[in-house]
């Protein structure tokens, strides 16, 4: 079953390393595990429901309750807290699509406001119901998740848009094929939340974000239905597929996307690089990356991430021969792990092996084979599970990105990390902070800084030096003309973000395309635009 206050389901654990603790008190000080209420005490806080009774929506109060809040640190607070806040007034599953029209009418004849929902995995407040308003539907599409069509030859896949990461690799790998879109977040995220949300999957190199695999598909709004035809290219005016991606709920329901598969790779091996510093590892994967080598991934951590991953690994014996062997090669304190994926047939992929390990080595990089690549694949999609063991013994962890063009790398990395500290200070707190480059392209990189601190006594206090942190690093990422988002979106948290990045001419061409889809704006109102 799934959790309702923490990530993932409740059969899976990441208990901490044995060190951990120790580890934790020396980066930001020792901490006290908080007071967590329960799923009953939750409960009791849900109100009535203001909904009249629908045959396809349930008002349970349980069932709201684990509708009301998404995975953003601000959503772990509320829940773990009790202090939650709003809460949808019903939630839908919807069997079809003439089900999901239905919702939309009734909500458009009575006024009501409807959030789509997919995994509910959203980090930026996208699928919490504002507080005060009008009544609330969460639209939960987790039923839509089959199979609808498969067009082989072109390799061509239409599903269900509820359908989630798990789901969806099954029943492509049943017919020999993959989609290759692996976030994080796989287990639970959706196709529909995918594409909603512009996501990137940790193999975007060589399969592409979302918007590269969303071929067409189908929304419903209010207004009526946007068919997408699945075209290979066109030249017929602007893309309205690029429209739907990253509208966020606020045009209408995706009820099925067609997507652009790839046939299942024969090779799919992840190798790992120590490079002497960090200068020297960013400069071999731009190098690399504008060879435009055939990869599936190339994540280089800073030192500081380098230090933490083999910390919390818990294989000492395994890290003290690295070490060793590191050492003999040059690559001493300071070292950098650069991950690369090498994905598809087996010549090609040793034709670039060659290539990538030859210009790895030109900025002293040293190949350590498949051993590291092979434990962050086995582990890649458990890592959040150590939030929730963090939480436990009193520790906070968040995440934040952007992307901004190679020559800005190196600023962008130290004025975020500075941010976050400063703003720590400020409260008199000490945080642990640490970077790496997630997605690489010919022009730039994506850079993903995760930060630990401490829970305050009140659940409050927690919530504002978040905030406070949040708020420093975003303005730094404006100030040094980065996106706002590279793969998480806009949604609550990222809104008073986006007109720096749009204009506002950008601005206003969004808020007419939300009142041309929505005129009465019952669409997932207060996300990506305010408003
Ligand atoms: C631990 C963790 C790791 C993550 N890693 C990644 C990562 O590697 N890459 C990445 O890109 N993101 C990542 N994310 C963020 C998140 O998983 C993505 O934003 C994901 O795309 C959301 O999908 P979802 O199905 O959960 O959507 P939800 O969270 O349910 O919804 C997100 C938004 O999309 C809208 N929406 C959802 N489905 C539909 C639909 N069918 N029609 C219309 N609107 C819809 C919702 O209204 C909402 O505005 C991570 C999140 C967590 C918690």
């Amino acid at each position: 079953m799934r959790r309702w206050n923490g990530w993932g389901d409740t059969t899976t654990n990441y208990p901490l390393p044995e060190n951990a603790l120790e580890i934790l008190q020396n980066w930001v000080g020792p901490a006290t595990p908080p007071h967590d209420v329960t799923f009953a005490q939750a409960v009791t806080a849900v109100p009535d429901s203001r909904l009249p009774e629908h045959p396809l929506i349930s008002r349970q109060a349980e069932v709201r309750l684990r509708h009301a809040r998404g995975q953003s640190l601000p959503d772990l607070i509320a829940l773990r807290s009790g202090r939650i806040g709003a809460f949808p007034d019903g939630v839908a599953f919807p069997n079809s699509d003439e089900e999901v029209v239905e919702l939309i009418r009734f909500a458009g004849q009575h006024g009501f406001r409807l959030i789509p929902y997919g995994g509910g995995t959203s980090v930026v407040g996208h699928i919490n119901p504002e507080p005060g308003g009008a009544p609330v539907i969460t639209v939960a599409l987790q039923r839509l998740n089959r199979l609808r069509h498969f067009d082989e030859t072109s390799q061509l896949a239409t599903f269900g848009a509820g359908v989630q990461g798990p789901d969806l690799e099954a029943q492509l790998r049943a017919r020999g094929y993959t989609l290759g879109h692996f976030p994080q977040s796989f287990e639970l995220s959706t196709l529909g939340g995918w594409v909603a949300t512009r996501s990137s999957g940790q193999q975007s190199l060589g399969y592409g974000r979302i918007e590269n695999l969303f071929a067409g598909g189908t929304l419903h709004s209010p207004v009526g239905k946007l068919s997408l035809p699945p075209l290979p290219a066109s030249a017929a005016g602007p893309d309205i597929r690029q429209v739907v991606l990253g509208s966020e709920g606020r045009l209408g329901i995706i009820t099925e996307a067609t997507v652009r598969v790839s046939p299942l790779p024969e090779r799919d091996d992840f190798h790992a690089v120590f490079f002497p510093d960090f200068d020297a590892g960013r400069e071999a994967v731009r190098r690399i990356v504008q060879a435009g080598l055939p990869l599936s991934m190339m994540r280089l951590s800073t030192a500081v991430e380098t230090q933490t991953t083999l910390a919390l690994a818990g294989h000492e014996k395994l890290i003290g021969t690295l070490d060793r062997l590191l050492t003999l090669r040059g690559v001493k304190e300071g070292k950098c792990m650069l991950l690369v994926g090498f994905t598809g047939n087996k010549d090609v992929t040793k034709t670039s092996r060659k290539e990538v390990l030859g210009l790895a080595g030109k900025f002293k990089g040293v190949h350590v084979g498949r051993q590291f690549g092979k434990q962050w694949q086995k582990g890649r999609f458990r890592t959040p599970y150590l939030r929730n063991s963090l939480w436990e013994v009193g520790y906070a962890v968040d995440t934040l990105e952007t992307a901004v063009n190679w020559s800005g790398v190196p600023g962008m990395i130290a004025a975020i990390e500075t941010a976050l500290t400063e703003a720590a200070a400020g409260f008199n707190e000490q945080i642990h902070v640490f970077t790496h480059l997630s997605h690489v392209y010919p022009t730039g990189a994506s850079i993903y800084t995760t930060y630990l601190f401490r829970l305050a006594a009140d659940p409050d206090e927690t919530l504002e030096r978040w905030r406070l942190m949040k708020t420093a690093a975003s303005q730094a990422i404006v100030a040094h003309k980065g996106t706002i988002s590279h793969q998480h979106g806009v949604g609550v948290d990222h809104a008073p973000y986006l007109a720096a990045e749009k204009g506002e001419l950008g601005m206003a061409v969004i808020t007419d395309l939300t009142r041309r889809f929505d005129p009465r704006g019952i669409m997932n109102p207060g996300k990506l635009i305010i408003g």
